[in-house]
This record gives structure tokens, C-alpha cells and sequence, in this order.
């Protein structure tokens, strides 16, 4: 498939829709993303045609449905690069693939006094989980600076390792700047350090290639909604050597091999960390969603959205009074989101005028208020793109902006 927008936005069914008569302009795949019409269809098709409750039972559906649910078990195992689908947890998402890692590493391998290094620029799902760690196990939480420019500074983060570091857990794309950090590099210090690196991809897999071979990474979290597929599943690809080591995270059927009141078994990976029925219809839709990206190309994705969010930026930058954040607005290469505030104009005011324009943005803190106290702001708005925007809509976006601060003048 080449890639033709025209013919990609035909596939996405909800962007030839209006809002208060105006063609929707959808600028906020940072926080979800529109669904093609073949993920929709093949969850459809499931439910209508084979449904049944997976790996419990003998009769032809649930084989069926079995069979379903672990051929996308390789298709994400595929898109990762992953060795072995031993690899690949199903979860419901990011924040619980994060809190997964945060919860059984943190019981097995930290202890009183134990290190775990974040950065500024995390989502509240990369913070909280070890906050809560903390008070479990009294644990402590390193944080990486960043630039004013919005870039993790590295020399730092080689600073904050001691020998009571035990684990390193960063973003590699910020969800409010598009910094694209240098996790091939931060991974590198930390094995250098002998110390395992969970990443957040919830902001990276839908925008560009990401092999856990090649990055080396210990774990990657992500969710499907924010590529494509449906809500309600999202993926954690741990190191086997890991996966092995961690206890259990949730008790149930599913994850056991054996159970008596005196003593219970676990069962193998991946199901170890798969209690209870997971949404295996979700798996499907997610599996098509993997396929959809991957006939489109990753790189060609990746390369779309950069000339969008190259363009966004110096289409932006025109508008007087214009505060564009991250590296982006420096000049560094991103797709991204594009964070930004109009001076006098408040950021929710802002978002609600643009969406009566017809252009739908996110406001606010983004779940990242750490990164806002930092910005010295306490919000921004943010447009993120996706496989299917155009440069005609970035264009819509600079003239509605244009439009709100005249009425602000
Ligand atoms: N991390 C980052 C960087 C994100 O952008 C998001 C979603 N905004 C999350 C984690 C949480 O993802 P989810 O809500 O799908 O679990």
C-alpha cells in the first residue's frame, strides 16, 4: 500500500463526519486515536461469528477464539521484534502495563532505600505507580532535569546512579513536548550501571518503528487505542529473563497451574500476568490494527507526520504572541505533539473556541504536572497528529488560532 492520504482517511469512517457544521479537524491522537474501519470489522466478525471464552475450552468456538487471540499475540510480538511471545503480556493498557513493572519489581528486587530514576517529562502513569511503591517499601524516586528546550539532560542522568539504583523508567516521546528522548543511549548507561530499563511507548509505537532488540530495553509498555486498535488493550513486552524473576500481579484463574488451600502454582509466561478472561475481542482489533500500520509502513508514517509537525511549527510560529514548547520549537526533528499557548489567551479558552471551530485539541495539564511546574505553566494546549492528518488541516488549525486571538484582541 502506498501512501495515499486520501485514500487512508476513506478508511477512518469518523473523519468524514461534522461538529457544529464544520469538518472535524482531529488533532488529538495524543490522547486516543481514530479506529479504521477493518479493526472495527474484525471485532464485529468475532463477536458475531466465533465468540467464546478463550484457552478454557474443548468445543470448536473456543478454539477458535484461542487461536485468534494468540495469533495476535505473534502479530505484536512481530511488530516488536520480540523474541519469543513468552514476551508479550496483554494488559489493558499503558498505566497498567507501567503499574504491572512498578508493583512486582519493586516487591521482588527493591528494597528500604532503593533507587528507581525517572525523568520531568513523565506521564502521571510513570510516576505515581512508584509513588505508591515508595509507600509500600519506602523506595526512592530520582528524577532526571530536562533543558529549558525540553531535553532530558544526559549528563545528569549518568549523575543520579548509585549503587542503590535498581531500575530506570522513562518516556520515549513526552505526551505534551514530542521530545523524542535518547532511550538507545539512556539504556546503554543503564546496563553499563547493570540496571534494567522499563519504557513508556505509549507515545512512541504509533509513530515510529520501535525494536526492543535493537533498543535493548528490559520492558516497553504501550496501549492500543493510541495506535488504531481499540480501548481496553495495550501490551507490556518484558525481557523473559525478567518476566521469569517478577511474582505475579494480579491472582486468578488463568495465571495458575495448580490450586489447594495449602499451596498454589503459577503458570508459565505469559499467562502468568493474565488473570481472569482478557478482552480477546480487544486483541483482535488490536492485531488488525498492528496490520493496518504495518502495510502503511512505520518509516512512511513517521515520515508524514514529521513534515505535519514541521509545518504545524513554522505555520505556528507566525501567529503573534505565540509560545510553541519542546525541542520542536527549537528547531529539533519530531512528529510528535505540539504544545503551545497564545499570550493573554488561556489555554481552555483556547481549546473551547478551536473546538467550536471545529478543531479538536487537548488542554490542560496532560497528566504531566510535574513537566507543567517546570514549564512554569499550569497548562497547554497541545495538537498531536496521526497517520491521517493533512496539511490542509494544519492550516485550519493556524487560521481558527488566528481567528480566536482577533476575538481576544
Ligand atoms: N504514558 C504516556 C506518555 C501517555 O501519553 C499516556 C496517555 N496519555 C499514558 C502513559 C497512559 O496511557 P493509557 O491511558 O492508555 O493507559
Amino acid at each position: 500500500m502506498s501512501y495515499d492520504l486520501e485514500q487512508i482517511r476513506q478508511d477512518f469512517p469518523i473523519l468524514q463526519r461534522q461538529v457544529y457544521g464544520r469538518p472535524l479537524v482531529y488533532l488529538d491522537n495524543g490522547a486516543t486515536t481514530q479506529k479504521p474501519r477493518c479493526v472495527v470489522e474484525a471485532m464485529t466478525e468475532e463477536y458475531y461469528n466465533v465468540n467464546a471464552n478463550v484457552h478454557r475450552g474443548v468445543h470448536f468456538l473456543s478454539q477458535k477464539a484461542t487461536d485468534l487471540h494468540e495469533q495476535s499475540r505473534e502479530t505484536v510480538r512481530r511488530f516488536l521484534n520480540a523474541n519469543s511471545v513468552n514476551e508479550i503480556i496483554f494488559t489493558r493498557g499503558t498505566t497498567e502495563s507501567m503499574n504491572l513493572v512498578a508493583s512486582c519489581f519493586s516487591e521482588a528486587f527493591m528494597q528500604e532505600g532503593d533507587e528507581v530514576i525517572i525523568s520531568t517529562l513523565e506521564h502521571h502513569s510513570n510516576i505515581v505507580p512508584w509513588q505508591l511503591a515508595q509507600n509500600r517499601k519506602g523506595i526512592k524516586l530520582r528524577v532526571i532535569p530536562i533543558t529549558d528546550e525540553g531535553n532530558i539532560c544526559l549528563d545528569e542522568y549518568e549523575k543520579l546512579f548509585t549503587n542503590r539504583t535498581r531500575i530506570v523508567s522513562v518516556a520515549h516521546v513526552s505526551n505534551v513536548l514530542g521530545t523524542i528522548n535518547p532511550v538507545k543511549e539512556m539504556i546503554e548507561i543503564a546496563h553499563a550501571h547493570g540496571v534494567p530499563v522499563l519504557i513508556d511507548g505509549a507515545q512512541s509505537t504509533p509513530h515510529m518503528a520501535v525494536d526492543v532488540q535493537q533498543l535493548d530495553c528490559d520492558f516497553i509498555a504501550f496501549s492500543g487505542h493510541k495506535m488504531y486498535g481499540p480501548t481496553g488493550v495495550g501490551v507490556l513486552y518484558g525481557r523473559e529473563k525478567w518476566l521469569d524473576r517478577l511474582p505475579p500481579y494480579m491472582g486468578g484463574g488463568e495465571m495458575i497451574k495448580r490450586v489447594s488451600f495449602e499451596q498454589t502454582t503459577f503458570n508459565e509466561l505469559p499467562y502468568k500476568f493474565e488473570a481472569g478472561t482478557p478482552d480477546y475481542i480487544a486483541t483482535t482489533g488490536l492485531a488488525q490494527a498492528i496490520d493496518y500500520v504495518c502495510q502503511l509502513g512505520m518509516d512512511s508514517i513517521e515520515a508524514h507526520e514529521r513534515d505535519l509537525a514541521q509545518y504545524a511549527v513554522s505555520r505556528l510560529q507566525q501567529i503573534p504572541g505565540m509560545q510553541l514548547y519542546g525541542p520542536m520549537a527549537y528547531g529539533a526533528e519530531g512528529a510528535g505533539p505540539l504544545s503551545f499557548n497564545v499570550e493573554g489567551i488561556h489555554h481552555l479558552d483556547m481549546g473551547t473556541l478551536l473546538d467550536r471551530l471545529g478543531v479538536a485539541v487537548r488542554t490542560g495539564h496532560h497528566c504531566a504536572e510535574p513537566l507543567m511546574h517546570r514549564l512554569g505553566v499550569d497548562g497547554t494546549v497541545r495538537a498531536s497528529f496521526g497517520l491521517y492528518n493533512t496539511r490542509a488541516e494544519i492550516d485550519v488549525l493556524a487560521s481558527s488560532i488566528e481567528r480566536v486571538c482577533k476575538m481576544f484582541a
